[in-house]
């Protein structure tokens, strides 16, 4: 039998035939990276290459690297193994990674979503043999309301706050979630205001062109009566902070996949809950890879063994692979590195 396109090593998912990488989370020479989250992109490559929209946020959070962005669909050949980048759907950038050689075909998801935000782009199924897989939310449980469904009970809650004088503070994602959910947010009912871990990340995405919502930083000069009534991003590491006290009386709710599940609202001690993801549901993870035509799937983080195992029993041969890549979890989202000063 020949050698894996793809093999897992302990420096991350590695291509033998071109020397390269995928998401590593060991420092190596030539890093292939599909996103610019902090347990894909990592630090300490000799040379990044990433699709052109994530290469602003990567080099915020990384500094002075060596990378080259290429567009989606482009083609990079590197000892005859041709590589490409698609739509993830997953943030802004956000890529799958598709290596073919010698007829043979495999695509690195990265983290995935296949619903369209409308600012992350709209994920592309990529025809493959083998398709390596993220299962986040791999469990028949999850299962998304309409997002747009969503984004009018956000508006709702908002707004109803603000007829009773209460602010509304949402948590999300700094990068992803929270522009997601600002290019949603209604500006009829008021102004946005945001935390400063995620108005850095709209500050280095707007610095490339990419158009979002108006938003006003929150700092220590902001006066508290022009945030009363209004709406505040901020991300989960600002719950129960000093920070977040001083807009008192407040609405506190959080906008994640994890609200699917009764249960964790309280322990978050929120008001209200939104079930919001950047990561595909149960129907989206099969309908993603039933799209790629693939015969073999290998999962890499999430409900891993779970997952692999229902795929088994429907026909694929899939198995799992251990990877470093983080799961956010219910208590609490992966940290992404995004300084989180005022
Ligand atoms: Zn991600």
């Amino acid at each position: 039998m020949s050698m894996s396109l793809l093999t897992f090593t302990d420096k991350g998912i590695y291509c033998a035939a071109a020397d390269v990488y995928i998401d590593p989370w060991k420092p190596v020479t030539k890093a292939f990276i599909t996103h610019g989250h902090s347990d894909h992109a990592r630090w300490g490559h000799q040379q990044y290459i990433a699709q052109k929209d994530a290469v602003p946020v990567i080099q915020y959070r990384l500094g002075d690297i060596n990378i080259m962005g290429i567009s989606y669909g482009e083609t990079i050949k590197v000892n005859n193994v041709k590589f490409s980048f698609h739509p993830a759907g997953h943030i802004i950038g956000s890529s799958q990674i598709r290596v073919e050689h010698k007829g043979e075909i495999w695509v690195v998801s990265g983290d995935y979503k296949v619903e369209n935000d409308g600012i992350s782009g709209s994920f592309e199924p990529v025809k493959c043999h083998t398709f390596i897989t993220e299962c986040t939310f791999g469990l028949p449980i999850y299962t998304w309301p309409d997002q747009f469904d969503t984004y009018q009970k956000i508006n709702e809650w908002w707004s109803k706050n603000k007829s009773e004088g209460v602010t509304s503070i949402l948590i999300a994602y700094a990068l992803g979630k929270a522009q997601r959910l600002m290019h949603h947010l209604d500006p009829t009912i008021g102004q946005i205001f945001t935390h400063g871990a995620i108005e850095n990340t709209n500050k280095v995405i707007r610095g490339q062109g990419i158009n979002l919502a108006k938003t006003t930083r929150i700092t220590t000069a902001t006066q508290k009566s022009l945030i009363k009534g209004n709406i505040i991003l901020a991300p989960s590491s600002a719950v129960n902070s000093l920070w977040m006290r001083r807009f008192k009386p407040f609405s506190l709710a959080f906008a994640s996949g994890w609200m699917n599940v009764r249960g964790i609202k309280r322990r978050r001690a929120a008001d209200t809950g939104f079930v919001v993801s950047d990561h595909a549901d149960w129907p989206g993870l099969l309908e993603a890879i039933k799209a790629t035509e693939c015969e073999n799937v290998i999962t890499t983080h999430g409900y891993t063994d779970v997952f692999a195992q229902y795929l088994n029993s429907k026909g694929w041969n899939a198995r799992t692979e251990k990877t470093e890549f983080s799961t956010e979890t219910a208590d609490g989202e992966k940290a992404d590195n995004i300084e989180e000063a005022e």
